[in-house]
Order: C-alpha cells, then structure tokens, then sequence
C-alpha cells in the first residue's frame, strides 16, 4: 500500500503541495510512498516564516535553546524504532544501521549543545577592553544527502539552532520521509517558523542556495552540487560550510596484522554498501602483507550478508538508488575490462532492487576509474607499495581531501604518516571515528568549514569585535 502520510512543515503548520516526489524502497525497486514536492511560492513562506522567527529565537538563551533541542533529541528518542524502520524502506540500509543513524543523530546533537561559545577577551588593559562576540547569521538552509539523511540533518539543524540561528532543511529527494518526520516531531517542540522542512527535487536546492532571505548554507553531498552552491551562494554573499565527497585512502603498514584489522577495515569500507562520505575507498597495502591482507578482506566480503535491510540477517543492503546502482556497475565492469583481478563479490544480484555483492579487487592500475573516482558503492581496491613515501604521494594524489587512515603495530610510527596525509581526519588504526566535540570536514574539494565541535559551530556565527575605549 501507497504511504503517503507525509507534510512539510512551514511556520508550524504541516502542507501538502500540488507537486509530488515518489519514493522508491531501493531492496524492491518499487515506489512505496508518495510526498509532496515544494515550489517556489513554498520556499518563500518557509523563508519569511524562519526570518520572522529569528527575531525573538536569536534573543533566547544558549540555555533555552539547548533544552528544546535536547526535547528533539528526547522525542526521536521514543521513535527511534518507528523512524528507524522508514529509514531503511527509503534509504535501504539494515535496520540495525538505520537504528544506529537516528541513536548517533540525537547523541551528537546532545553533545553539541554541551559546548560553550563565550564572549573571547581579546584585550583588557588600562585604555582599553576588547572583547569577541559570536553572532547568529540569521537563516540557514540546510541541504542533504540519501546516504544517511538523518545524521547528516540533525548534525547542522542542531548547530544552526543551538547558535541562534533558525532553519529550513531540504533532504535528498531519494530520501525525504524520515526528515519529514521529523519536522512533524519538531513541530510540537519550536516556535513556528524556527524550523521549517521542505522536500523537493534538486531544483529547490538550488532556489535555496540562491535565496537572497536565507544566510547561510549548509550543504552535505557530491563536489559537483557542492560546487554550484558556491557559485549560487555567491547572490548575497551567503556564508556556506560544504561536507562533500572523499575518495579516503588507508594506507597498511608492513607490521600491521592482517587478521586483526581485516574485520575493521572491511566494516570501514562497506558499511552502508560503501555509501558514505569517509569510508575507506582505496587502501594501500605494504607488499609484504599485501596477499594476506587481501585474502582476509576477501574472506570477510564472502561471509558478507546481502539482502533487504528489513530482514534482520543482512549486514549490507541495497544501493540507495538506481543512478547510483548503474555508476558502480560502470565502474564494476571497467575494473573488470582492466583486468584487475576480483577476489570476493563482483556479481549483481539477479533481483529486484539494486544490489551488489561487497566486492574486493587486488592488481588495479592506479589510473582506473575505481582508484580515481568516488565510487561510493561496495567495491574496494587494494593497491601494493614496496615504499611508503610511495604510498602517501600516491593517496595525495587526488583532488579529495576528506579522511584517511594508517594502520600499524606501532601508533607513533603511523601517526608520523597520519599527519602528512592531506585531508581533514587522519586516523590511525580506526576509520570513521567521529563525535560532536571534534571538528570533521573536507581539505582540498572534499569540502569548505567544518562540522561539529567549537570549530563548527563558529561557522554558524558572526565574529562581532566590541572595542572599547577605557
Ligand atoms: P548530491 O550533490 O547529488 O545531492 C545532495 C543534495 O543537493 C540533495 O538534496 C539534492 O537535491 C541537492 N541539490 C542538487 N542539485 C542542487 C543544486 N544545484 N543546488 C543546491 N542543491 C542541489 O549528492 P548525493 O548524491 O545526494 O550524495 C552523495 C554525495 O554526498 C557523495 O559524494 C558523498 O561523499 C557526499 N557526502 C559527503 C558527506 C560529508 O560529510 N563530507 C557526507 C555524506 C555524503
């Protein structure tokens, strides 16, 4: 049966439009659910209402405003369940993961209302006292992904607000029930006009990053989008922050354990059928445990559970959409037409929805499109290095800059190499790892500002100096 349960929230009240998106469940390909699309006209109100709103919401206390949030954070919490379920129909990941999302949404979004943004003494001497104060923009739009529309919502939602700021939020037209949902959650806990949610297709998007209303930006997704949102932005000088994509390389020391990291690698890889931004999507294996290294992957990639992420068994689900499903593909057969050799997964499941196998290959050229590009999809290469310094220029040498990873018996070794690794994380002996009092974001093109943390949070503020002639 049709859902079509599903409103926008303008200036508290929930709308339906004459325009509609229909949503696909990814593990059958069939569309399950129908929700309005907003027009011009919409994004308008939403952006009169959010200004309007801003007035009495940038007066209120860091205090006040935390407490609401954490009433968000509380609500979700008593729906994990039911949003968690949604979630995966539309996004197709298991339902663990999907449980998982909407748990690190709320927990992050707590943590970050645990920050402190105090007014800075600059100077305070006999003539004169000069302080820095953090302002709010005003509006901030908020622009996301299908990869993980939750966590990717809730991280600047929860920044733009805790800073004083208000919010129209606009998910990924694959994915936009779970976020419409939530703007239902949100609606019995904020003023109207503080938080807005509006789905709609790529060009809303775009009408939003233009908007001469509308502040700031917050932008998560591909560099391509990325880079539009830029140019647009440029209409009124909008501030933006752009988490975009990544093409992370880990690199494998020669005293590494294959064995004991394998399992991690391979979570780190593939989780979300590879379909997030900082996942491993090229490792550099030290020729002496390269073979070993390869063999445990593969073995981890034929134990793999593929599947409906309904089904409690699966540990790996669809791609989330077909677009995507038909790029791995391309970038699946050009690996194969290069001769690389694929030692687990590869196939295409003979079904409906969109599913690939977890798929290792070893012996790639380095200039193939799977080394190059972001595949963002369950297919992984490994590459051999007999020298180090080989390794890291060849993980430099891309445009991406987002994270990357060194992995060894020996930490400080590894986080010598770490530190030279030309990205925004440089983990060692983990991937992945984030939380909401350390700043995550993109060097090169994977990206501009960061999230979370003092550091993200500054980015939804004005630096205000108040000088003072004593
Ligand atoms: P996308 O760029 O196609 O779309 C992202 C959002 O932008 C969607 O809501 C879309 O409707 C909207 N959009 C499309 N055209 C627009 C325009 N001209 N102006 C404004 N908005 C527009 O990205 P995607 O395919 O949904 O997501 C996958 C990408 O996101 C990958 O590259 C991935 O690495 C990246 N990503 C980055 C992070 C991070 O934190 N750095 C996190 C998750 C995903």
């Amino acid at each position: 049966m049709l859902r079509t349960d599903f409103q926008h929230l303008i200036d508290g009240e929930l709308a339906g439009s004459e325009q509609t998106l229909e949503v696909i469940n990814p593990a059958t390909g069939e569309v399950f659910a129908r929700c309005p699309a907003a027009g011009r006209a919409q994004l308008d109100r939403a952006v009169e209402a959010a200004r309007r709103a801003f007035t009495a919401w940038r007066g209120t206390s860091f205090e006040e405003r935390a407490a609401l949030i954490g009433r968000l954070a509380s609500a979700l919490r008593a729906q994990q369940d039911t949003l968690a379920e949604l979630l995966t129909r539309e996004q197709g990941k298991p339902l663990a993961q999907a449980r998982d999302e909407i748990g690190r949404a709320f927990t992050q979004s707590e943590g970050m209302t645990r920050i402190a943004i105090p007014v800075e003494t600059l100077v305070d001497d006999e003539k004169s006292q000069i302080e820095l104060h953090y302002v709010p923009l005003g509006v901030v739009g908020v622009i996301t992904p299908w990869n993980a529309p939750v966590n990717l919502a809730a991280g600047p939602l929860t920044a733009a607000l805790y800073t004083g700021n208000t919010v129209v939020l606009k998910p990924s037209p694959y994915t936009p029930l779970t976020t419409l949902k939530i703007g239902e959650i949100a609606r019995e806990i904020f003023p109207p006009g503080v938080v807005n949610v509006l789905a709609g297709g790529d060009e809303l998007g775009q009408w939003m990053s233009e908007h001469p209303g509308i502040d700031k930006i917050s932008f998560t997704g591909s560099v391509a989008t990325g880079k539009k949102v830029m140019a647009s932005a440029a209409t009124n000088l909008k501030r933006i922050t752009l988490e975009l994509g990544g093409n992370d390389a880990a690199i494998v020391l020669e005293d590494a354990d294959p064995q004991a990291i394998a399992p991690r690698m391979f979570f780190a890889c593939f989780v979300n059928s590879g379909q997030v931004c900082m996942a491993i999507k090229r490792i550099y294996a030290h020729e002496k445990i390269y073979d070993a290294l390869c063999e445990a992957l593969a073995e981890q990639a034929r134990n793999a559970k593929v599947g409906d992420g309904l089904d409690p068994e699966t540990q790996f689900g669809p791609i989330q959409n077909r677009m995507q499903y038909e790029r791995v593909i391309g970038i699946l057969e050009d690996t194969k037409r290069r001769g690389a050799r694929i030692l687990a997964g590869g196939e295409v499941l003979d079904r409906p929805g969109y599913f690939i196998t977890p798929t290792v290959v070893a012996d790639i050229a380095e200039d193939s499109r799977l080394v190059q590009e972001e595949q963002f999809g369950p297919i992984v290469p490994v590459m051999k290095f007999s020298d180090v310094e080989d390794a890291i220029a060849r993980a430099n040498d891309t445009r991406y800059g987002l994270s990357g990873s060194v992995w060894s018996a020996d930490p400080q070794r590894a986080r010598a190499i770490a530190a030279r690794l030309e990205v925004g994380t440089a983990w060692v002996n983990q991937h992945r790892a984030t939380s909401a009092f350390v700043p995550f974001g993109g060097a090169k093109e994977s990206g501009l500002g960061r999230q979370y943390s003092i550091v993200g949070l500054k980015g939804y503020m004005e630096p205000r100096v108040v000088s003072v002639l004593k």
